[in-house]
């Protein structure tokens, strides 16, 4: 997307561009939505150019560019990619970068990128320290002037949906000249906008509440300017050939016209849901940014707008046992790992992430759907009874 098509967007509110994906229709039959494209090459024209500005399937795609369109609207970015997964999307980034770079992280995060950052980034010679990015202090220590190319921020963080203060780490990584990268996947662009705080670049998993139904797996950058750094990216996206295929771009269309309806509805029943297992007794505590007892309410009362997601866990009394048998003992939440789909997901974090994981064996994840609320406290307290009994 251009900037002049940014502006002519610009009476309209994102959640009326994203319900009409832009607005965008098949301009053969007028059908209201686009067709897919399959296509995995196309004609060169007789005087040997691509008009068209598209050559094979593997740099990008027609289907794919409609989705990045609305994504980059949604972030007001420059631009937007869509990847294979939100772990390409992640990754790309990294390996954008070069030996000797290094990077900094947060201690607890999106597990299998934490994993891949330690095991893999550095096998290729990237320097990785993770600290608290709830703590300035701790972030501003670990930056290396000259060494450090890339902040990394998970706000809300998995599991236990810690806050990183955006605008204040963009100020401290752009003043030793590193770039901020934010994995946003939890607040979505409907409650934060991280390119706006300060970010240069915005990462989603958008297998979850992007897509939103828990059949696509997909991942998303948007960029605040597109530099030699964005450039790079998208290489590593033609040469790995790490993008989206067509028909989950469609289907990611498809689930971000209903973003704004989803996120707003599942964030207002973790909300509900948090205040009422509050008081539960069968529950130690519970971890929600909407709460004001949660350590990082603060920061996000500062940078969510709207509400403070779909994403919440339970510290269940009893210790490990009792939260595997609260888990065992749903039958309208589903057991799976995952998140932000229109079905609530509850799991017993610690088991997925496995030895070693600093998440408290007592914790189980909550995703909150588009279920009725009542209905989802309903089940939870008959299994925390179960559980306890
Ligand atoms: C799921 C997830 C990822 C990874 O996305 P995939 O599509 O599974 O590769 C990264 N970050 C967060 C916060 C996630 O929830």
């Amino acid at each position: 997307m251009t900037a002049s098509d940014r502006r002519s967007n610009a009476p309209w509110s994102k959640r009326t561009l994203s319900a009409q994906a832009l607005g965008r229709i098949d301009p053969i039959t007028k059908g209201v939505v686009p067709p897919i494209h399959v296509a995995t090459t196309y004609i060169r024209d007789p005087d040997n150019q691509y008009s068209s500005g598209f050559v094979y399937g593997r740099p990008d795609n027609e289907t794919v560019r409609e989705a990045e369109a609305v994504i980059a609207m949604w972030e007001d970015a420059e631009a937007a990619m869509v990847f294979s997964s939100g772990m390409a999307a992640a990754t790309s980034v990294v390996m954008a970068l070069s030996p000797g770079d290094h990077i900094v992280a947060p201690t607890v995060m999106y597990w299998a990128l934490r994993n891949w950052l330690l095991t893999e980034a550095t096998r290729w010679g990237i320097a990785v320290d993770l600290v608290d990015t709830a703590d300035l202090a701790a972030v501003k220590a670990a930056l290396r002037p000259g060494r450090t190319k890339l902040v990394w921020l998970e706000t809300p963080s998995n599991p236990l949906w810690s806050l990183a203060d955006i605008a204040a780490i963009a100020e401290l990584a752009h003043g030793v000249g590193a770039r901020l990268a934010v994995d946003s996947t939890v607040a979505t662009p409907v409650f934060t906008r991280p390119l706006e705080l300060g970010a240069d670049i915005v990462m989603h998993a958008a297998t979850k509440a992007l897509n939103g139904h828990s059949d696509v797996v997909a991942g998303v950058l948007a960029c605040k300017l597109q530099d030699d750094f964005w450039s790079k990216i998208a290489a590593v996206r033609k040469n790995l050939g790490a993008v989206l295929g067509p028909f989950e771009a469609f289907l990611l269309i498809r689930g971000l016209r209903t973003l704004d309806l989803r996120v707003r509805t599942a964030s207002a029943t973790a909300a509900t849901l948090a205040e009422r297992f509050s008081t539960h007794a069968g529950v130690a505590q519970v971890l929600y940014p909407g709460l004001k007892s949660h350590p990082g309410h603060d920061i996000a009362a500062k940078q969510m707008q709207g509400g403070f997601g779909h994403m919440l866990s339970i510290r269940v009394k009893g210790g490990e046992a009792a939260s595997i048998a609260t888990a065992a003992a749903v039958t309208l939440w589903k057991r799976a790992t995952s998140l932000g789909g229109v079905e609530s997901l509850i799991e017993h974090r610690a088991s997925i992430e496995g030895p070693g994981t600093p998440c408290p064996p007592d914790l189980l994840r909550l995703s909150a759907g588009i279920e009725d609320p009542d209905d989802l406290f309903a089940d939870l307290d008959q299994a925390l009874r179960a559980a306890h009994s």
